[in-house]
C-alpha cells in the first residue's frame, strides 16, 4: 500500500483449493510461503533438495504477494472473516461493496461464494452477520433487506429468481440518485438466512451450465447476488441520516480462455462474451486505481461493469478472491489467474 490516499479500495486475496482425489498423483505447482506470498512452479518439490532449483537460472520461479493468501486448509469462515468482513461492515455503514470470486472453472469459485449445506460460503456467512446487525439495531433504525439474483450470460441479463420474466428483456438504467436499476428484475424481502438459502438454491438451479470439452460443468456465466440495505432512523434525529447501500457478491464465469476449450460455434461466441466482460472488469479495476484525477473509467464496455458502475469506485470496498487449483493440470490457468490478481493488486 502506498501512502497516497486512493480513490478506490480494492483488496486481492488468493485461495488455493485442496487437490481433488483424481489430482492426488499430480505435481503441485504452488508453494505457500506465508499468509501473503506464494511461489508458482517452484523448481523442486519439498522432497528434493531445494537449493538445486533455486540456482538453476533457466528455470524461472514466479513469486507473488497478495493482500492475503489462503492455503488448502483454509475454512470458509477463515475466508469470510479475514478477506470479506470489512466489505460487509462497509455495506452496513452505507457504502456499496463488491465481492468477486475469480478463477478458472473447477478452481473453487462457487464453493467459496455459495458453498455447501455443510460448509456454507460467503453469501450465507455475510447474510447471517447482516441479520444479526438488523436485530441488534432494530430499536433505533428501520432496516430493510432485499435481495436479487441475476446471471449475465452472453451479455444478456437473466433473472435467476423468476424465470417467467425472462421472456421480457431485462435492461439496465441509471437513475438520478446514482443507482443502477435492472428493469423487471425481481427483488425479495428476506429476514433470515433460511429465506436466502431457499432463494439461492432455486437460483443456482436456474443457472446456465453447458457441457464443454474442458469441464462438464463449466459455467460460462456471471452470477450476481445483490443485497439492498436501506436504513432510516426511527426517531427524527438530525444527526442520523437514512442510508441505502448495495452489497454485490459475484461468482464470475471461468477465466480460462475460450481457445483452451476447443469450442466452436455457439460456445465460441459465449467464450468471446465472457472474455469481454472479464476484460472490461479488469480494465475498470485498472482505471479505478490509477491515481490520476478524472481518469476515465470504461464502465460502458460490458453489462457486468455497467451494472457495477456505482459499486466499484469512490467509497466502495471491493474484494477480489482469486481461486486457484494447486495441481499441474491447471498450470496455464493458474499462472494467468495469478497474473490477473497481481495486476489487480499493484494498482
Ligand atoms: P468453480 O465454481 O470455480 O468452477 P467449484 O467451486 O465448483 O469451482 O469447485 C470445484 C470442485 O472442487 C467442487 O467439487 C468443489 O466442491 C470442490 N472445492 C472447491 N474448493 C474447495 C475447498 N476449498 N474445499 C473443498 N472442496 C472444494
Ligand atoms: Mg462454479
Amino acid at each position: 500500500m502506498n501512502s497516497i490516499a486512493k480513490e478506490a479500495s480494492i483488496s486481492v486475496a488468493v485461495r488455493i483449493r485442496p487437490l481433488t482425489p483424481d489430482e492426488s498423483t499430480l505435481r503441485k505447482i504452488v508453494d505457500v510461503v506465508d499468509d501473503r506470498m506464494l511461489v508458482f512452479d517452484p523448481h523442486s518439490s519439498s522432497s528434493e533438495n531445494p537449493r538445486i532449483g533455486r540456482h538453476n537460472k533457466r528455470h524461472k520461479e514466479h513469486k507473488f504477494i497478495f493482500d492475503r493468501l489462503f492455503d488448502e486448509d483454509s475454512s470458509q469462515s477463515d475466508i469470510y472473516e479475514n478477506a470479506t468482513k470489512p466489505s460487509i461492515d462497509a455495506a452496513l455503514q452505507g457504502y456499496n461493496s463488491t465481492i468477486f470470486a475469480y478463477g478458472a472453472t473447477g478452481c473453487g469459485k462457487t464453493f467459496t461464494i455459495s458453498g455447501t449445506p455443510e460448509s456454507p460460503g460467503i453469501i450465507f456467512l455475510a447474510l447471517k452477520d447482516i441479520f444479526d446487525y438488523v436485530s441488534q439495531n432494530s430499536n433505533e433504525r428501520e432496516i430493510s433487506i432485499q435481495i436479487s439474483y441475476l446471471e449475465i450470460y452472453n451479455e444478456n441479463i437473466i433473472d435467476l429468481l423468476n424465470i417467467e420474466t425472462n421472456t421480457k428483456k431485462l435492461t439496465l438504467l441509471e437513475n438520478e440518485n446514482s443507482e443502477i436499476i435492472v428493469n423487471n428484475l425481481s427483488k425479495y424481502n428476506v429476514s433470515n438466512v433460511e429465506d436466502v438459502m431457499d432463494l439461492i438454491i432455486r437460483g443456482n438451479y436456474n443457472r446456465t451450465v453447458s457441457p464443454t470439452e474442458a469441464n462438464l460443468t463449466s459455467s460460462r456465466s456471471h452470477a450476481v447476488l445483490q443485497v439492498y440495505i436501506s436504513q432510516s432512523p426511527i426517531l427524527n434525529d438530525v444527526m442520523e441520516n437514512s442510508t441505502k447501500s448495495v452489497l454485490s457478491i459475484i461468482d464470475l464465469a471461468g477465466s480460462e480462455r475460450a481457445s483452451a476449450t476447443k469450442n466452436t460455434g455457439l460456445r465460441l461466441h459465449e467464450g468471446a462474451n465472457i472474455n469481454k466482460s472479464l476484460l472490461a472488469l479488469g480494465n475498470c479495476i485498472n482505471a479505478l486505481c490509477d491515481n490520476r484525477k478524472n481518469h476515465h473509467i470504461p464502465y460502458r464496455n460490458s453489462k457486468l461493469t455497467r451494472l457495477l458502475k456505482f459499486s466499484l469506485g469512490g467509497n466502495c470496498k471491493t474484494v477480489m478472491i482469486v481461486c486457484i487449483s494447486p495441481s499441474y493440470r491447471h498450470y496455464d490457468e493458474t499462472l494467468n489467474a495469478l497474473k490477473f490478481a497481481n495486476r489487480a493488486k499493484e494498482i
